[in-house]
C-alpha cells in the first residue's frame, strides 16, 4: 500500500527543502525523498557552505600573513592547522543541516530516505533497504546536479577530482591544477593558493568568469594573478590522469602538465539519471536538464521541477525561489519569479557580483543604454579598509532610465549587490538609486556614485 501525500518532493537542496517547506506552510502533507543522510544537498554539504568556510578561514590567514603590515600591526609566526579548518567546516555544514531536518520537523515534512524513481505521475518508489511506495497528487523534481565530465580526464576521486574533493583535500598541494576558470575553479583555486599551493588555472576560452561582464572580468583575472594564480587561457585541455603519487594534465599543443592534483570544475550536468523520466514521458533537453514551462510544469501532467536539474544559472537562491514558486503556484494560483533580479557572485578576493544584464547582452539585444562607473579607490570607507581594488558599474536604459545592471568587483561586492537586486525588482532608475541616502562612510556610496555616473554627476572623482 502506497503511503499518501499531497506532495512529493525529490531532494532536499536548496530547491526541494524550501519548497517542502514552503508547501507545508501552505497545509499540504508533504513528503521529501533525499538519497544523502545529511540535508540541504549540494550546496550545504558539498557546495556553497563549506567552500564558504574554508574561504573565510584561508583568507583570514592571507590576511594575518600579508594584509596587516599596513596597519602598523606586526604578526609573526602566522600557521595554519588544516585539521582544525576542515573540522570548523565540517561543523558548519552539520549544524546546517541538522537545522533543515529540524525545520521539516517544525513545519511537518515526513523525510524519507534513499533513491526515488517516479513510476508513474504521482507514484514515486524509494529504493533502498526496505523500498517504500509513495503516491501524491503532485511531485517535485528537484534533484539538482553533479560536476560535469570532460573526456579524458580520469576523475579517481583522489589525485583528480571534482571539487567535492577540493573541500577535503588532507594536505596543501605543492602544485594544483584547475580545469575551469568559472566560478567553482576560481574559488577553490584562491582557497589553496592563499594556503601556499602553486595554482594553475586553465582554461578554453581567452577569459575567465565566462557570462560575467567582460570588464570586470578582465580587471578580475589581472588582481588574481597578482596574488600568484597562473592562468592559461585558450587551452583545450585533452586530458588528465593519475599518474605515480601525483597526476598529469594535458593539453592541446602545449607540454603535459605534472602536478600533484587536478580540480576538475568545466559546469554541473543535472542530476536526471535513474529517476524513471524516459517511462513517465518527461521530457529532457540536449543538456540533460528537465524541459518545464514558466510555472516549472515538465511535459508530464503533475510532475514539476525547479533548480540545478532545469535550465538557466545553477545557483542556489534560484532553486530556492524557484521552489517557493512552483508550490505557491500549485497551492494559490500564482507564483513567479523575475530572473532579471537574479544575482551572481563569485567569492573569491575582491568578490565579484552582478545582476541583471551585461553591457555584451544589451548590445547584442540591440537595447539602447548608458552608463556610469566608480572605483573603490575613490571610495573613503574601502580606504580605510585597505580594499581599493575593484569598481561598480551600473547599466541604464538609454531611454528610460530603468536599471538593467549593475556589475561589482571589489570589496563586500556580494553584500552590495542585494541593493541593485531589490532596485531592479522594483523597477527603480539609475535616478532613483542616485537620490536615494547611502550612509556615510560605507562602501554602498560607490553605487550611489556609479549611479549618478551614468548622468555624468558623480561627486568624487
Ligand atoms: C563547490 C560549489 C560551490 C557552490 N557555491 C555556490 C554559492 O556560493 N552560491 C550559490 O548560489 N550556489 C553555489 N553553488 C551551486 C549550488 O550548490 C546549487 O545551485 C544548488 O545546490 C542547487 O540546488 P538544488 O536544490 O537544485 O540541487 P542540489 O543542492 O544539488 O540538491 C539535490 C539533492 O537531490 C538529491 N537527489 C538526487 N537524485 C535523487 C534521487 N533520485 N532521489 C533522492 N534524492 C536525490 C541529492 O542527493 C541532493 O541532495 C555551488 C556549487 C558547488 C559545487
Amino acid at each position: 500500500m502506497a503511503e499518501t501525500h499531497d506532495l512529493i518532493v525529490i531532494g532536499a537542496g536548496p530547491g526541494g527543502y524550501v519548497a517542502a517547506i514552503r508547501a507545508a506552510q501552505l497545509g499540504l502533507k508533504v513528503a521529501c525523498v533525499e538519497l544523502a543522510k545529511g540535508l540541504g544537498g549540494t550546496c550545504l554539504r558539498v557546495g556553497c557552505i563549506p567552500s564558504k568556510a574554508l574561504l573565510e578561514s584561508s583568507e583570514r590567514y592571507a590576511a594575518a600573513r600579508l594584509g596587516l603590515a599596513e596597519h602598523g600591526i606586526t604578526v609573526e609566526g602566522v600557521s595554519f592547522d588544516l585539521a582544525a579548518m576542515m573540522k570548523r567546516k565540517d561543523k558548519i555544514v552539520s549544524i546546517l543541516s541538522k537545522g533543515v531536518d529540524g525545520l521539516f520537523k517544525k513545519n511537518g515534512v515526513t523525510r524519507y530516505l534513499g533513491r526515488a524513481r517516479i513510476v508513474a505521475a504521482g507514484q514515486v518508489v524509494v529504493e533502498g533497504d526496505s523500498p517504500v511506495e509513495l503516491a501524491a497528487k503532485h511531485v517535485i523534481i528537484a534533484t539538482g546536479s553533479h560536476s560535469a565530465d570532460l573526456p579524458g580526464v580520469e576523475l579517481d576521486g583522489d589525485r583528480v577530482g571534482t571539487s567535492t574533493e577540493a573541500l577535503a583535500y588532507t594536505a596543501v598541494p605543492d602544485h594544483l591544477v584547475v580545469i575551469g576558470a568559472g566560478f567553482i575553479g576560481l574559488e577553490l583555486g584562491s582557497v589553496w593558493a592563499r594556503l601556499g599551493a602553486k595554482v594553475t588555472v586553465l582554461e578554453y576560452l581567452d577569459r575567465i568568469l565566462p557570462g560575467m561582464d567582460s570588464e570586470l572580468a578582465a580587471e578580475a583575472l589581472k588582481i588574481f594573478a597578482k596574488q600568484g594564480l597562473e592562468f592559461r587561457l585558450g587551452s583545450r585541455v585533452t586530458g588528465a590522469r593519475a599518474k605515480g603519487k601525483g597526476a598529469v594534465v594535458e593539453v592541446d599543443g602545449a607540454e603535459p602538465i605534472a602536478c600533484d592534483r587536478v580540480l576538475l570544475a568545466v559546469g554541473r550536468t543535472a542530476n536526471t539519471d535513474g529517476l524513471g523520466l524516459d517511462q513517465v514521458g518527461v521530457r529532457l533537453n540536449e543538456r540533460q536538464q528537465i524541459v518545464v514551462d514558466q510555472h516549472y510544469a515538465t511535459t508530464v501532467p503533475g510532475i514539476h521541477a525547479v533548480g540545478d536539474v532545469i535550465g538557466g544559472p545553477m545557483l542556489a537562491h534560484k532553486a530556492e525561489e524557484e521552489g517557493v514558486a512552483c508550490v505557491e503556484r500549485l497551492v494559490t494560483g500564482y507564483g513567479h519569479v523575475n530572473y532579471d533580479a537574479l544575482p551572481g557572485i563569485c567569492y573569491t578576493h575582491p568578490e565579484i557580483a552582478s545582476v541583471g544584464r551585461t553591457e555584451e547582452q544589451l548590445t547584442a539585444d540591440g537595447v539602447p543604454y548608458r552608463k556610469g562607473a566608480f572605483p573603490f579607490l575613490a571610495n573613503g570607507r574601502a580606504r580605510s579598509l585597505g580594499e581599493t581594488d575593484g569598481r561598480i558599474k551600473v547599466l541604464a536604459h538609454g531611454e528610460t532610465d530603468r536599471l538593467l545592471g549593475v556589475h561589482i568587483i571589489g570589496p563586500r561586492a556580494g553584500d552590495l549587490i542585494a541593493e541593485a537586486a531589490a532596485a531592479i525588482e522594483f523597477g527603480a532608475s539609475s535616478e532613483d538609486l542616485a537620490r536615494c541616502f547611502h550612509a556615510h562612510p560605507t562602501l554602498s556610496e560607490a553605487l550611489k556614485e556609479a549611479a549618478l555616473a551614468v548622468d555624468e554627476r558623480a561627486i568624487h572623482v
